[in-house]
């Protein structure tokens, strides 16, 4: 995976690309836990659950299909408010399903541990995109405290923080032109 915080960033970058109308105080942390919760998975390993089982690290959880399970669970219990099948609900549904499916996305470019299982449930194959530039974190904090949690981070902060930016900028910069027409 790429670290927490990675996905955390990408998380906080989308918000301020796509903001909302009228934000709910829960945005922020509704968004932040959709794209990290699929690492819970690696509860697995400590239930005996094995790596490359359909509800392994990776499995089921990184799926997009897990995503949209997510989202409409979402949607259905923090904007009960909002009307079902609206403009407001769809963005809410959208949103939070892209968020959650981006986890396994950017797992798959990653560089090492198994592929992710993006088709799950229909499909148990694991699987990584053919160019994989980021490099593999490791679960544990002792391991990411090492070299190879500082090599983790260099090639996040160029893969996943620079362009995470990189789409805060520009969305900005286009809201900030549409605004002055
Ligand atoms: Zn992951």
């Amino acid at each position: 995976m790429p670290s927490i915080i990675s996905h955390t960033v990408v998380a906080v970058a989308a918000g301020i690309a796509f903001p909302p109308r009228n934000m709910p105080n829960h945005f922020w942390s509704l968004s932040v836990i959709c794209s990290i919760i699929p690492d819970a998975d690696v509860i697995g390993f400590s239930l005996g659950i094995p790596y490359h089982h359909f509800l392994g690290h990776r499995g089921f959880f990184h799926s997009p299909f897990f995503g949209l399970w997510m989202s409409l669970f979402i949607v259905s219990v923090f904007f009960r408010s909002i009307e079902t099948f609206s403009g407001d609900w769809f963005f809410y549904l959208v949103f939070f399903f892209l968020l959650s499916a981006s986890h396994g996305i950017l797992d798959a470019f990653t560089n090492g541990g198994l592929g992710i299982a993006l088709l799950s449930p229909f499909d148990h194959t694991r699987y990584f995109f053919p160019w994989t530039p980021i490099m593999v974190s490791p679960t544990g904090l002792k391991a990411f405290l090492s070299k190879w949690g500082l090599m983790v981070m260099k090639s996040e902060l160029l893969w996943v923080w620079l362009p995470s930016f990189f789409i805060v900028v520009v969305s900005t910069v286009i809201r900030f032109v549409a605004s002055r027409d």
